[in-house]
C-alpha cells in the first residue's frame, strides 16, 4: 500500500512513533541504516534527507559526496518493538544523487532497472519465494557469539524447553505483526539450524523482505540471550545455510508464465528458456549468489547443498529443483543462493540469466534425475555435466567473463562490487589456518 502523507502523519501520531528508521543496503548487502527523530518525517517525505556517501564502501568518492534519501512510502512499518523510547517505524528508501538521478550504485535501484527491462518483454512481475535459513548460537558471558548451538548438542540437558524453538516462534509472530506472509518454519537439519519460509512476492518487496527479516531474526535472537547468524556454513562436518529461491514469472494478465498445462512436465515454453539462461549462466552469477570465501564451504559434497550445474524436476541434488507444484504455484527453485548475498544484487543476477535466455530460446540443457553424487568423475563428464566454482576466486573469473550477469549489476556495483571482493579473497589466501598447523607442522 502507498500511503499518503496525511495517512503516515495520521499513523505516527495514532501509534505514538518517535523514531523513523530509514534503510537501505549497500553492495556487500549490509543493510545501513539512520534513525531520524519523527520531527523529520515531513523533510523525509519530501526526498531532502541527506547523507554522506563516501562513509559507505563502495558508493561515491569524496568530492562527489552528498546523497539523498527518498524514501518509498510502500515500505512503511512500524517495529512490535522498542516501545519504551517510542515506538520505530521503518522505511526502506533508494539512494539519489544532488540533482535527482537514481544513484546507480544503489543495488534496489539497480534490481528496479533490471525489472523494468523484464516490463518491457511482457512481464508484470517476478516473484520470489525466498527460504534462508540461519543458526542459533548461544552467547557467552559477554555477550558474544560462541560456536555452541544449544540444542541437541546438549541433547542430555534436561531443559524443559528448547530455547531455540521459542525463539523461533517469537520471530514466526514478530513477522507476522509487522505484515509478514510466513508460510513455513520449521528447525533444519543441523543442530542449531532454523528455516523460515515465507510466501512469494514481487522482486523487489521480496528483497526489502530479506532484510528486515535478517534484522528481525537478530533482534529476537538477542532477547534470548543467543546470536543468529546468516553466514552460510558456521560449523564443518554439518549442513550450512542457504537461501533457496523461488521464482516465478506472472504475465500482465497475472498468470503463472511458467506453467502449461498442454506439456508432458506442465511447463511453458517461458520456464524452459528461462532454465536454459539459469543453466547458461550458473558458473558467473555464483559470485553474486554465493559472494563469500566461506559461501565455497557450503557447495561441497554431502550436505544438501548443489555442487553441479544441473537441474531436476524429481531430486534436491542438483542446481535447479522444480518443485510439484503447478498452476499458480509452478516454480523454480535454485539451491545455490546463501543468505550472505545482497538480495537486491542476486534477484537481479538470475532474473538476467532468465531473461537472457528467453531472449536468446536457449534450450534447458542439463537435465539430469539420476543422483549426480553418485555418478563418477567420468560419468559426468560424458553428461556434460560442469561443477559450481569452488572458490570465490573462480567465482569471480567466471563473472569477469559475462557481460549478461556483470550488465545485471551494471558499471558502478560491478566494479566496486569486483574490487572488494578481490581484496577479501586475497586476504584470505593469505592467512595460514590452524587446519594447516594442523595438517603440516609435524608432517614437514
Ligand atoms: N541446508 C541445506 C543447504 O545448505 C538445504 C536443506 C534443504 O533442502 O532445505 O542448502
Ligand atoms: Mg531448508
Ligand atoms: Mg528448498
Amino acid at each position: 500500500h502507498l500511503y499518503t502523507k496525511d495517512e503516515v502523519r495520521q499513523m505516527v501520531k495514532d501509534e505514538d512513533i518517535r523514531f523513523l528508521r530509514v534503510m537501505f543496503t549497500d553492495v556487500f548487502g549490509t543493510i545501513k541504516s539512520v534513525d531520524l527523530p519523527v520531527s523529520q518525517l515531513d523533510k523525509l517525505m519530501d526526498n531532502k534527507i541527506m547523507f554522506d556517501g563516501s562513509s559507505i564502501d563502495g558508493f561515491v568518492r569524496i568530492e562527489e559526496s552528498d546523497m539523498y534519501l527518498y524514501p518509498d512510502m510502500s515500505t512503511w512499518l512500524t517495529f512490535p518493538w522498542g516501545a519504551d523510547h517510542g515506538k520505530v517505524a521503518r522505511v526502506i528508501c533508494s539512494v539519489h544523487m544532488t540533482d535527482g538521478t537514481p544513484f546507480s550504485g544503489d543495488p534496489r535501484n539497480n534490481l528496479k532497472r533490471v525489472l523494468k527491462e523484464m516490463q518491457q518483454m511482457g512481464f508484470k512481475s517476478f516473484n520470489i519465494g525466498p527460504e534462508p535459513e540461519f543458526f542459533l548460537f548461544k552467547t557467552d558471558e559477554n555477550g558474544n557469539p560462541t560456536t555452541k548451538v544449544n540444542d541437541s548438542e546438549n541433547y542430555f540437558d534436561m531443559e524443559p524447553a528448547d530455547v531455540g524453538e521459542d525463539c523461533r516462534r517469537d520471530i514466526v509472530l514478530v513477522l507476522e505483526k509487522m505484515g509478514f506472509d510466513v508460510e513455513a518454519a520449521h528447525h533444519e537439519v543441523a543442530p542449531g539450524q532454523h528455516e523460515v519460509d515465507f510466501k512469494y512476492s514481487d522482486a523487489l518487496e521480496a528483497a526489502d523482505n530479506i532484510q528486515t527479516f535478517k534484522l528481525v531474526v537478530k533482534t529476537i535472537a538477542k532477547k534470548y540471550g543467543l546470536h543468529a547468524t546468516f553466514m552460510p556454513k558456521p560449523l564443518s562436518g554439518i549442513n550450512g545455510s542457504g537461501m533457496h529461491l523461488n521464482m516465478s514469472l506472472f504475465t500482465q494478465d497475472g498468470q503463472n508464465a511458467f506453467f502449461d498445462e498442454n506439456d508432458k512436465e506442465q511447463l511453458s515454453e517461458t520456464a524452459y528458456h528461462f532454465l536454459g539462461g539459469l543453466m547458461k549462466h550458473a558458473r558467473s552469477y555464483t559470485a553474486i549468489v554465493n559472494p563469500i570465501v566461506n559461501s565455497y564451504k557450503r557447495l561441497v559434497p554431502g550436505y544438501e547443498a548443489p555442487v553441479y550445474v544441473a537441474w531436476s524436476t524429481s531430486n534436491r541434488s542438483p542446481l535447479v529443483r522444480i518443485p510439484n507444484d503447478r498452476g499458480m504455484g509452478t516454480r523454480l527453485e535454485l539451491r545455490s543462493a546463501d543468505p550472505a548475498a545482497n538480495p537486491y544484487l542476486a534477484i537481479a543476477a538470475v532474473l538476467a540469466a532468465g531473461l537472457d535466455g528467453l531472449q536468446n530460446n536457449l534450450p534447458p540443457v542439463h537435465n539430469v534425475d539420476e543422483n549426480i553424487y553418485d555418478m563418477t568423475a567420468k560419468e559426468r563428464k560424458s553428461k556434460g555435466i560442469v561443477n559450481l566454482p569452488d572458490t570465490l576466486h573462480s567465482a569471480l573469473k567466471d563473472l569477469a567473463e559475462d557481460d549478461v550477469i556483470k550488465g545485471s549489476m551494471g558499471e558502478h556495483l560491478y566494479q566496486s562490487f569486483e574490487e572488494a571482493k578481490t581484496r577479501e579473497y586475497d586476504a584470505y589466501r593469505a592467512h595460514v589456518s590452524d587446519w594447516e598447523r594442523q595438517r603440516y607442522m609435524e608432517q614437514y
